[in-house]
């Protein structure tokens, strides 16, 4: 397998995010929004997210840190595949919520942060599986359509957005990319050393991840009808974001307005 690295696409720091402001128009106040980016892993959902987020001065939403967290509940509470109903229980009296004055906005259950263990390796080989149980995804869909409620200027990205969370969404996008470019891109992120785990490894779990994330019955991984599809494999980030951006400054205009 050759080694197809995509620089563009890499995960920046918060300071790097900075795109100056008022130098192009961003949704105005009075225009409630939700976009929704959808896809598999490694296709740069987050990154872009947050920067047409920015670029849009809309609030930014990470369904797949919700799933994290629950995954990692069940880990720290030992809990077997079969203790699903223990699981979701668990995770509702967590009452998972997300801290919005942090950019991006961390997330925390039982009110104590919990963003630096959700990105473990652990929580990632379980997080698909965790992802399968009906109950718990109903209980994410109803927070997730509260937070938009709360936040009505809103980019959300994640499996089920534009199909299943938000079906009336304004703008709608799918992102792909080839299998082993998302693996490198997992790789560099997080900065996993070549002897730990190879390349094909890292396609590998990928792979499976996307399998799983796009068989189970509810919620499948899939790409919504009326969604806007970009293969990010070769484009750079900011012509991926500069993309998204114009497609959504196109429909603006037309949006139902409230009174400010
Ligand atoms: O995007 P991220 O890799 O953090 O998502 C982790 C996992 O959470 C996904 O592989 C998927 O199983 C699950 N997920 C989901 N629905 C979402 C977001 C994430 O099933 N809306």
């Amino acid at each position: 397998m050759s080694r197809t690295h995509s620089p563009a696409l890499q995960p920046l720091a918060a300071k790097e995010l900075i795109i100056p402001q008022g130098t192009r128009p961003a949704v105005p106040a009075n225009t409630p929004i939700i976009i929704t980016i959808d896809g598999p892993a490694g296709t740069g959902k987050s990154t872009v997210a947050r920067m047409l987020a920015q670029k849009l001065g809309l609030d930014f939403l990470d369904t797949g840190a919700m799933y994290r967290a629950a995954a990692a509940i069940m880990l720290e509470r030992k809990y077997d595949k079969d203790q699903v109903g223990e699981l979701v229980s668990t995770v509702i009296g967590a009452d998972l919520h997300f801290d919005w004055s942090q950019d991006p906005p961390t997330i925390l259950a039982w009110d104590t942060p919990i963003d630096h263990r959700i990105r473990a390796q652990e929580v990632t080989d379980l997080v698909s599986f965790v992802a399968t149980l009906s109950e718990l995804r109903q209980h994410m869909v109803r927070k997730q359509r509260i937070i938009f409620a709360q936040h009505p200027h809103l980019v959300t990205e994640g499996r089920d957005q534009g199909s299943v969370v938000f079906p009336d969404a304004a703008v709608k996008f799918y992102l792909d990319a080839d299998p082993e470019i998302r693996a490198q891109r997992r790789i560099d992120q997080l900065g996993i050393d070549p002897e730990t785990m190879t390349l094909e490894e890292m396609c590998e779990r990928i792979v499976e991840r996307d399998r799983i994330d796009m068989t189970r019955q509810d919620g499948p991984l899939v790409c919504p009808d009326d969604a806007i599809q970009i293969d990010t494999s070769k484009m750079s980030i900011d012509d991926v974001v500069e993309l998204m951006y114009e497609r959504t400054m196109a429909v603006v205009a037309d949006l139902p307005k409230i009174d400010s």
